[in-house]
Formats: structure tokens, sequence, C-alpha cells
């Protein structure tokens, strides 16, 4: 009935996630509130860590990609279902290490890391840096010589597969600002200037070709291509690259129209591929990494808010104005992002009226989602939006002063919250 499993309708005609009654949840922890369902989390975590062990002998590991919702207990359950965490700055590097995650298991990445971002990272004891350019090859290795460490590095290549077209192209991913290019011979300069570094020992290359992708095939172009490079360096440089990380980007539903493919099928593909490659150049089979950020906690997040206003404007469009908006999610609004939205009071009536959902912010563009259809909307409804786990909260800003809804984690009727609510002095905590 709905885009996400972790969603039914009770008998109220109530809409309940984790097999709890969404406008009951609304009361008793107010709104807008972040909700995520814990099950729907750890399966996915455990379909990828399973798919490793079906079809590449278990050699390999899934890394969660924090940016997408970095927060302790997110690290917490990374941790327990046995998988790495991808890190992108110094502040999830502090949530990773409050939360006690084991840093042997986190890849550290980003276009711009700051000296003092990596010399916290070694303090942390992070697992991998994944070195984004020549400065930051020389930067980390004055600072890892000052500490008197040697640091795991892998690379980021850029493979020129470009996904984000219906059919995708390998050319023209030069213009990106991640990375090193292939076809330039870039690449490989970085690789010898890597090796040419004492306190650096790189070990893996890695790529990332975009997000929310629906087809295999460029996922299986991109790890061709690398494990092909892999054996250029073997050949040129009789060096052998022992992992291979091949990120993130595995596509979720958001609405009835997105068809996401089992995650499990990636692993399938993409193992035949890169055994088949690896034989073909005399490598020794990779050890690899994914790095799945939105699939994790996408579809297992939604978003409660309530109805405070209807606006008809008669032969425009009907405006219903929520108590959130672009504040808790702004991606409407950054990139007309498509989302399902549900009358969670009454999700058992036909999503008979078309409107458009407003935030509450001073900016006309403040909207999460434009004629879309809803169950007849009333003041005081409880609205869902879904799909809203990923890059909503890791979004999220203080704008018009808006203090951040809290976050709740539901598991089979219970709730608890994982993330508080901010308060009016948080909001002013740094003022001066
Ligand atoms: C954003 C990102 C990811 C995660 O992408 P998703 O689309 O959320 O799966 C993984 N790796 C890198 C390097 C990224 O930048």
């Amino acid at each position: 009935m709905f885009v996400n499993d972790c969603l039914n309708v009770n008998e109220k005609g109530h809409l309940t996630i984790g097999g709890c009654d969404t406008v009951e949840l609304a009361k008793e922890y107010g709104t807008p509130l972040y909700i995520l369902d814990e099950n729907t989390i750890r399966n996915t975590c455990r379909s990828y860590v399973s798919s490793f062990q079906k079809f590449y002998n278990g050699n390999g590991m899934p890394l969660y990609a924090s940016k997408a919702l970095s927060c302790k207990e997110l690290c917490r359950i990374a941790n327990e279902e046995n998988i790495g965490l991808d890190v992108v700055s110094g502040g999830e590097i502090y949530t990773a290490v409050q939360a006690g995650f084991p840093m042997e298991k986190t890849h550290f990445h980003g276009n711009n890391k700051t000296a003092q971002e990596i010399s916290f990272a070694i303090d942390s004891k992070v697992g991998k840096f994944v070195v984004d350019n020549l400065y930051e090859l020389e930067l980390l290795n004055s600072i890892a010589k000052e500490k008197n460490v040697v640091v795991n590095i892998s690379l980021r290549i850029k493979p020129g597969v470009d996904a984000h077209t219906h059919n995708f192209i390998r050319t023209g991913q030069i213009d990106s600002k991640f990375g090193f290019a292939l076809e330039t011979g870039e690449a490989f300069e970085a690789v010898k200037k890597a090796l040419s570094y004492e306190n650096l020992s790189l070990t893996e290359l890695h790529c990332h070709i975009g997000s929310q992708i629906f087809d295999i095939d460029p996922f299986v172009t991109a790890a061709e291509i690398m494990v092909t490079f892999m054996g250029k360096i073997k050949n040129e440089l009789d060096v052998t690259i022992s992992e291979l990380n091949l990120g993130g980007g595995f596509g979720i539903m958001y609405t009835s129209d997105d068809e996401p493919v089992p995650y499990e099928n990636y692993m399938e593909k993409v193992s035949v591929a890169v055994k088949a490659k690896s034989a073909e150049f005399g490598l020794p089979v990779p050890y690899i990494y994914i790095e799945p950020g939105r699939s994790i906690v996408g579809e297992a997040g939604i978003t409660l808010y309530t109805v405070g206003g209807r606006k008809e404007i008669p032969d425009i469009r009907t405006y219903v104005s929520i108590d959130g908006g672009m504040p808790d999610n702004v991606r409407y609004a950054l990139y007309q992002s498509a989302y399902t939205v549900v009358n969670a009071s009454k999700a058992d009536k036909e999503p008979d009226e078309l409107v458009t959902v407003a935030g509450k912010c001073c900016e006309t563009g403040d909207l999460i989602q434009e004629h879309t259809k809803v169950a007849n909307v009333e003041v005081g409804d409880t609205l869902a939006v879904l799909s809203t786990g990923a890059y909503n909260y890791s979004m999220a800003s203080n704008y018009n002063r808006i203090p951040r809804p809290a976050m709740i984690m539901v598991k089979d009727g219970k709730s608890r919250v994982i993330i508080k609510r901010e308060s009016y002095e948080d909001l002013v905590r740094n003022d001066v």
C-alpha cells in the first residue's frame, strides 16, 4: 500500500510506522517530528552484509555514509550490524568517537579536509583517509610525519562514469570537484606521488559515481574501469592495490515512480565483474567496500507535521501550511525532490485532493511538495512525508530561528527519543 514496508494503517484509519500510531506519536512528542523505523535500518544493513557473504566470500564490508544521517544512535547501530562508517568532517568523526565506534572501521572523505580535521582524524585513529587531491597528499604526509605515524590512504578516482543520465555515459566526468581524473593521466601521477611519501601507505582506490541511481550497469562499468586501473598500476609500477571502494548511490523509493533494484543484485553483478577483471590482469581479488548512505536510512524515515491552515486560490492551487518546512527538509527547495505526502489522520481515505504543502518560513520557495494528492486535508490533521530518513535532519538548519525537531526511533510498537528537540535556549547558546 505504501512505498515503505514499515508503514501501515490501523483500525482508526491512522498511519502507523513500526507498529506505532503516528497521530499518537505526534501528540506525545509534538511536531515536526522525525521518525525512524529500526527494523528497516537493520534489515537493510543485513542485506548488504549478507550480499558480501553470498556473492563475494565475505571479502568486503559496507560502510554507512553517515552524511545521510549522522547521530550517535546510527553509529551504534552500524557497529552492531558489523558495518563501517564513511565520515566527511571533523563533526562526523567526533560523533562516531562519542558513540564509541571502532574508528579503524572508518573512512574519511572530503575534497578539502583542513589541517585541523586531519590532525583530529589521526588522533582519533580513523582507519583510512580517502585523499582527494595533491595538496592533501602533501599535507597529510607532513602531519603524519610530525606525529610519527604512517596512515593508510585511498585515492579518490573519477572513473569517467556519469550515472545521472538515463543512459549513463562514460566520459565527461572530468568536470567534478572530487578526485583525480583517469583519462588525463592525473590519477596515475597521483598514485606514483602517493607511493613516494614515507608516512602514507596506499592500499585502496575509491570511486563514487553519484546518488539515487537505479541502474546496475554504471556500477559494473565503474568497477571494471577501477580494476583495469589496478592492473595498470601492477604492470607499470609493480604495486598491488589490495582494496577497492566502489562508493554508494543506491536508489530508494520516494514515490511509486521509483523502482529500486534489490541491493543484493548489485553485489551479485559487481562480484562477477570484479573477479573476471582481476583474473584478466593477474590480480588477487580485491577486498571491496561499498558506501550506502541514503539506502540505509532513507525509506526508514518519515516526518510528521501538523496542519495549521489552508489557503484556496481559485483556479490556481490550494496551499496547506505545516509547522515545519525547509529548515527540516530542504530537498524540495534545493532540487525539487519528489516525495509522497500522506494524511496520517486519514490514511485509509483515497488521496483525492491536489494540494501544495507549504512550510512556515519567510520564503516563497519554502515548499515540501507541489500539486500532490492527499486525502482531504483539514486544520489539525497530521501530515506524514515519507522517505525522509536521509539528507533531511543532516541538512537541517535553524532558519527563522526555528528549533530542529526531535527524532524518535520506533520498533515493534515502541518508541524512544534518539535526538532531542532543540529548545529556544539551544538557539542562543553561542550568541555573545
Ligand atoms: C554521498 C556519498 C556516499 C553515499 O551516497 P548515497 O547516495 O547516500 O548512498 C558514499 N560515498 C561518497 C564518497 C559520497 O560522497
